[in-house]
């Protein structure tokens, strides 16, 4: 009787992680393409692949404990584990035949605006979405089923390949039940044999304060649901407009108009702010485009640095009309300065300096 614990050179408490180690390691060692001719390799690699196949099963690894052999386990030394399809695609980036992962069901991305005031805070937002979940009429069975009758249920099919090694046993997903091990007799009504449906789902999403622009929050488990679970849900948080107020990183942008009079003379004008109006003296001699900056009013920093600003950025409003009083006001200021300003005549100028 082989004993192979001796064979994949591990202890008989190893570990499956141990297990699995020592046999990657030996089946590139004996790898054929790399031991051509040489059929003492040949017969180690099947060894090891035989030992590995009862090793790496818990139930054919406590039959071989208890009773000291397994029951057919010679009939895995052409048997591939799927280990060693992941070891192929690494030594030669070559995939050896199709393997089902039955998978978890897609992920989801949805899109949530948040209003800046719950951004600056934290808080909670509701969500709603739809997502694919197995069918409530059928269990997600689709239908009343029949046990397959090209895999007799058990999803895979085994091909038969003759190589330089012998005769290899591949196996691969079943082409009739793609996998499942059952093919529909009825179609269920509700899902139409689908085993899915499309529900209305509502979800409540904790908002962590200052949370990025467009940046993803990851709520596992809630896409898609499949037969190997449900995909996660991946919420990009979107700023929600504000009448006033503009995001710009942890920034807060607020355009400031100015009227020319303002703008030259001063004023106190009060700004917006997340914690409602803040007064600011814009000093005289104020222009266009220059920014005043409240340290603190913005946005907190998500990695707990110093938090945002908010930035009052001027802006210099010209009157396309002027009443004629400002009219007359203005051309005498353009006087008193020597500015050259207007577009009346010299007449209406006399007239104008006669009417004083
Ligand atoms: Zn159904
Ligand atoms: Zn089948």
């Amino acid at each position: 009787m082989k004993d192979y614990y001796a064979v994949l050179g591990v202890s008989r408490d190893a570990s499956p992680e141990e297990i699995k180690r020592a046999y990657r390691e030996l089946a590139k060692k004996y790898h054929p393409d790399k031991n051509r001719g040489d059929p003492e390799a040949e017969e180690r690699f099947k060894e090891i692949n035989e030992a590995y196949a009862v090793l790496s099963d818990p139930q054919k690894r406590a039959e071989y404990d208890r009773r000291g052999f397994v029951e057919g386990a010679e009939a895995y030394r052409n048997v591939y584990p799927e280990d060693l399809f992941d070891l192929f695609e690494e030594l030669f980036g070559v995939r050896l035949g199709a393997r089902s992962r039955r998978g978890r069901g897609a992920d989801i991305e949805i899109e949530v605006e948040v209003d800046l005031k719950t951004l600056a805070k934290g808080g909670e937002v509701k969500a709603r979405y739809r997502r694919q979940v197995p069918c409530p009429s059928c269990g997600g069975a689709g239908g009343r089923a029949q046990v397959c009758p090209t895999c007799r249920g058990s999803g895979r099919v085994q091909s038969y390949h003759r190589t330089f090694l012998g005769t290899v046993v591949q196996e691969s997903t079943c082409p009739h039940c793609k996998g499942t091990g059952r093919i529909l007799i009825e179609r269920c009504p509700t899902c139409h044999g689908r085993g899915v449906v499309q529900a209305e789902e509502e979800i409540t999403l904790k908002i962590p304060p200052g949370i990025g622009e467009d940046q993803l929050l990851r709520v596992p488990g809630r896409g898609h649901v499949g037969p190997g679970g449900a995909g996660d849900l991946f919420v990009r948080v979107r700023t929600k407009p504000h009448p006033e107020l503009r995001r710009d990183g942890k920034n807060l942008v607020y355009t400031l108009k100015l009227g020319l009079a303002q703008a030259a003379l001063g004023a106190r004008v009060e700004v917006p702010s997340l914690d409602g109006p803040v007064p600011l003296e814009v000093p005289p001699g104020t222009g266009h485009g220059e920014v005043f900056e409240l340290e603190g009013a913005g946005l907190p920093d998500p990695g707990g640095g110093r938090p945002g600003s908010l930035l009052v950025v001027t802006e210099l409003e010209v009157p396309k009309k002027l009443p004629a009083k400002a009219k007359k006001a203005l051309l005498e200021y353009a006087e008193a300065m020597g500015e050259e300003a207007g577009l009346e005549g010299i007449w209406e100028r006399v007239k104008r300096a006669f009417k004083k």
